[in-house]
């Protein structure tokens, strides 16, 4: 009999999950061209071609103070096209790292696909390897995923693994993801980075006072037996 009522105890905790889908941010991936930087039609093959778009410094500054893994994910078809070489990406990657630094930003990991798009691989967005490495280096669960990006390869590996993707106007797609919001709600369209970064502290406050409750109510239960 007391084991039956203990199996039918109300979990707090599960059915403010159920209740609210909305789940708390375990780490933010980031696209690159067009939503940290001005996308090229021919590339950025160096460091003068990186052009950072306005705000973007103080956004990923925000971005640092949440505390989470943040993480660059992004598609350089160009090495596989033999238009830039790897050493130059990272030399790239590197220069980005130090300004975003200088400012009191982070990004901690860069996660690339350099292949081709006729490669077939299956890191190249919409694919979700990178985001399946990504979780599996930094042990993350996919669904408490925020990614932040321009496109509708963005779009689709944020999908493709349950991460909430929070797609910005800042890149070349900007009116097809206006159409897109028509269609589709559940969309999260803004108009920049430092826009993506108001969303998701909004978010991260609303899920962190559910937590709160959760684990108020959970010990009160405790408490009460
Ligand atoms: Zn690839």
């Amino acid at each position: 009999m007391q084991d039956n009522d203990r199996s039918l105890q109300w979990n707090p905790s599960q059915a403010i999950e159920t209740l609210h889908p909305r789940r708390v941010v375990e780490a933010v991936f980031l696209d690159r061209d067009g939503t940290l930087n001005v996308e090229r039609t021919d590339y950025v093959k160096s460091i003068d071609e990186l052009a950072l778009l306005p705000g973007v410094l103080d956004a990923l500054a925000r971005l640092a103070a949440l505390n989470l893994p943040l993480i660059l994910i992004t598609n350089q078809s160009a090495i596989g096209r033999g238009i830039v070489s790897t050493h130059q990406v990272e030399r790239i990657h590197e220069h980005l790292r130090s300004m975003v630094h200088a400012a009191q930003g982070r990004i901690d990991a860069v996660y690339l696909c350099p292949h081709p798009p006729d490669a077939g691989c299956t890191c190249r967005k919409p694919k979700p390897g990178l985001l399946l490495a990504a979780a599996n280096d930094w042990r993350l669960d996919l669904a408490r995923c925020a990614f932040i990006g321009d496109s509708m390869a963005d779009l689709g590996a944020a999908r493709a693994v349950g991460c909430q993707p929070i797609l910005v106007r800042t890149g070349r797609q900007a009116q097809q993801l206006d159409e897109l919001i028509h269609r589709d709600s559940d969309v999260v369209l803004v108009d920049d980075l430092s826009a993506a970064v108001d969303w998701l502290e909004r978010w991260m406050k609303a899920n962190s006072g559910e937590r709160a409750l959760a684990a108020q109510a959970h010990s009160s239960s405790q408490a009460a037996h």
